[in-house]
């Protein structure tokens, strides 16, 4: 079958899926406080439609998977669908982004299924701040998620951590010297106006060159990363003294859409060209209502085919998308 190539001449080969749109803290800017009201449970795809889902994709030339969420360990045997689908022929690579609180208790078992590649979401090594952005006291339970996963052997792990301003510029610097330190990767992330309180002001972005600037200052020099992938979101650097690297994900600053190759399955079973797309295709009802798998390819293909330039953050076109990061799956 020719490739999954949209209007702009992009190849997709990049999958992400999000397991379940629940979670077990409440990051400020993706949740509200209170927990909202969830998509009901019967609407969230089952392990078998999300593996057929793939083995349809994968025919399109899908090769890489990240599974997100919500909070993807929350999902009850989760193990069980990574398993499934690192079995699935084409797939080559299967990566999570989680918040670590339950890592520890379920790393082996994710070990087991064929995880090898972690997102650990942390912004901050001091319990008191991540208490005030996560609103939960979890932080020593993600501490002993990162160590037990690094016992075990998970690689590479990196560490994603969301950058706001006014915020967390007291912990850029001691979060690269950990990474440093552990062999970590930390990702800067600049804040996207993806909350569901909609407190996204650009002003609120702490923005990549700012922190490098902090880095290079307080720690050292850094080179860019010249044969770093071009087509991942992130731009990575070295410290020019050798030990250790960082990345940043410059969604505002520095928008990277023009080499974009992820398409995102949501829980609930809507394919998404973009994180911030305001439209997208519904492959439940085709899961579930007999649809033949030519007409699960043509969906994904059509939603592709429509995929924009790029989002226009910086725009005042910029509608924020109608749902926020916890359910879409960041
Ligand atoms: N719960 C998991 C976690 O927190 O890693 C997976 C889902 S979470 C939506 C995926 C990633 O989105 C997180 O690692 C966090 O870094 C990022 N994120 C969440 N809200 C964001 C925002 N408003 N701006 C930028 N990044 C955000
Ligand atoms: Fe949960 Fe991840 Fe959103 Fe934080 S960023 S509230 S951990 S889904």
């Amino acid at each position: 079958m020719t490739p999954l190539i949209d209007t702009f001449g992009r190849l997709h080969n990049n999958l992400r899926i999000s397991v379940t749109d629940r979670c077990n803290i409440r990051c400020f800017y993706c949740m509200p406080e209170e927990t909202p009201k969830y998509e009901p449970r019967e609407n969230i795809l089952s392990f078998e439609e999300i593996e057929r889902f793939v083995r349809v994709a994968v025919t399109l030339g899908i090769r890489k998977l990240r599974i997100t969420g919500g909070e993807p360990l929350v999902r009850k045997d989760l193990p069980k669908l990574i398993g499934k689908l690192a079995s699935i022929p084409g797939i080559e690579d299967i990566a999570m982004t989680t918040n670590g609180v339950l890592l520890a208790q379920h790393a082996q078992a994710l070990y087991d299924a064929g995880l090898r590649r972690l997102n650990v979401h942390l912004d901050t090594l001091d319990r008191a701040r991540f208490l005030h952005i996560t609103r939960r006291d979890d932080f020593p339970k993600v501490m002993e998620g990162i160590d037990v996963a690094q016992k075990i052997g998970f690689g590479p792990i990196k560490i994603n951590a969301v950058a706001v301003k006014n915020l967390v510029e007291d912990d850029i610097v001691p979060l690269a010297r950990f990474g440093r330190e552990r062999g970590i990767e930390i990702r800067y992330i600049e804040f996207m106006p993806l909350d569901s309180q909609g407190l996204w002001e650009k002003d609120k972005v702490l923005l990549t060159d700012t922190m490098l600037g902090m880095l290079t200052r307080e720690i050292g020099p850094l080179e860019e990363i010249p044969d770093a992938d071009v087509r991942a979101p992130a731009t990575e650097f070295r410290f020019k003294d050798g030990i250790g690297q960082v990345g940043f994900i410059a969604s505002v600053s520095k928008p990277f859409c023009l080499n974009c190759n992820r398409i995102r399955l949501t829980s609930d079973g809507k394919l998404r060209y973009c994180l911030f797309a305001v439209d997208e295709t519904d492959v439940r009802g085709l899961l579930r209502d007999g649809g033949s798998d030519d007409a699960i390819a043509a969906a994904i293909r059509e939603n592709v085919r429509q995929k924009w330039l790029g989002h226009e953050i910086n725009t005042a076109k910029f509608v924020p998308p109608p749902r926020p990061m916890y359910s879409i799956g960041g």
